[in-house]
């Protein structure tokens, strides 16, 4: 099979038909062989039933239904799960996002040798409310991903290498950060085309303002869990002693000076009434509880099933193997 287009869709019971239609004349004028999965993310409208209904008159489209609205990533993953096209397709149901790219998309991924080609909206049909934090998302995203060529990370329409879907798994939010996921598992081709985006033309989007700071939040976490998320220790560590440090200086002076006031004649105060005695307090419990927060994730890791988990994308052959 050429196409797996997976499309995750939350009470978009209007679009469905009208994009199905566009997908199939699109297939059939390049001659695909593709499906259509359709991952039902707990719709409370009558997407379901479109969607059977849309199955019986072209079994090309398959749907997938969950009971309760679990998000966008999980609809995705379940899509990726289940791609058998060459090439997987993701976009959104609400018409934002042309299926006329999709031969473009293709092509760049099997003529081009691209892992994941993610699409731009370079003009969006948004609100400014969107847009302007979205430049925001985008370059810090840049950033801290590493991946210097991405304008829209969270663009709907992307296309990957099948083998790609199967070597990632996206959870929680964190479908806003796919390139980067895939560059973490090794896949490091990953180009950019210019898309068309219309503005949506039936029901409303699905997620608010708080996309911003969730997204923010994600990609700290996806940032520690690639750096260090395998050696926490380098990063607790690290500041655990430089944090002890301070405090054990600080000591040194209070001690020091405390001694020799005592010694040369001086008038000498309290300990406690020099500030680098409660430097010397905080930041010497706060590097132990940081070294502490280091060995328990040693030691977590120590216990998780995947610690030495890693793909392996081609080795020699054995030669003895080969002549059994
Ligand atoms: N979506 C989903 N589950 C959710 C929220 C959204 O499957 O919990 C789908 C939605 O139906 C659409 C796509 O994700 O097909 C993108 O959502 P939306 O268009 O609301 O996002 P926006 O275009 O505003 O970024
Ligand atoms: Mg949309």
């Amino acid at each position: 099979m050429d196409i797996s287009i997976v499309i995750p869709l939350y009470n978009e019971a209007e679009s469905l038909p009208e994009l199905v239609e566009w997908i199939e004349r699109v297939m059939k004028e390049n001659n695909f062989t593709y499906e259509v999965l359709m991952i039902n993310d707990g719709s409370t409208d009558s997407s379901w039933q479109v969607i059977q209904r849309l199955h019986n008159s072209n079994p090309c489209v398959k749907g997938v239904s969950f009971r309760r609205n679990y998000g966008k990533s999980p609809a995705l993953n379940t899509g990726f799960e289940r791609a058998q096209g060459d090439v997987v397709i993701t976009m959104d149901a609400d018409l934002q996002d042309s299926p006329d790219e999709i031969p473009g998309l293709y092509k760049m991924i099997m003529d081009e040798g691209y892992d994941l080609v993610s699409g731009w909206k370079k003009k969006r049909y948004d609100p400014k409310s969107k847009t302007i934090p979205t430049k925001l998302f985008n370059a810090t995203a840049r950033k801290v991903s590493g991946i210097k060529n991405l304008h829209d990370f969270n663009c709907g329409l992307k296309a990957y290498r099948n083998e790609v879907v199967k070597h990632i798994e996206v959870y929680g939010d964190m479908h806003r950060y796919i390139p980067y996921l895939a560059k973490n598992a090794g896949f490091t081709k990953i180009g950019e085309k210019v898309v068309q985006h219309q503005a949506r033309k039936y029901g409303v989007t699905k997620f608010g303002l708080d996309r911003f700071v969730n997204g923010y939040l994600d990609l700290l976490t996806l940032w520690f869990q690639t750096k260090f998320g395998k050696k926490p220790m380098h990063f607790f560590g690290l500041l655990g002693s430089i944090m002890f440090l301070v405090g054990f200086i600080a000591v040194i002076i209070v001690g020091a000076l405390k001694l020799y006031n005592m010694y040369s004649g001086h008038s000498y105060r309290l300990v406690t009434d020099s500030p680098y005695f409660y430097l010397a307090l905080t930041s010497m419990i706060l590097g132990t509880l940081l070294f502490l927060a280091g060995f328990l994730g040693e030691l977590i890791i120590r216990h998780s099933p995947d610690r030495n988990h890693y793909e392996i994308s081609e080795e020699t052959a054995d030669e003895k193997k080969q002549e059994q």
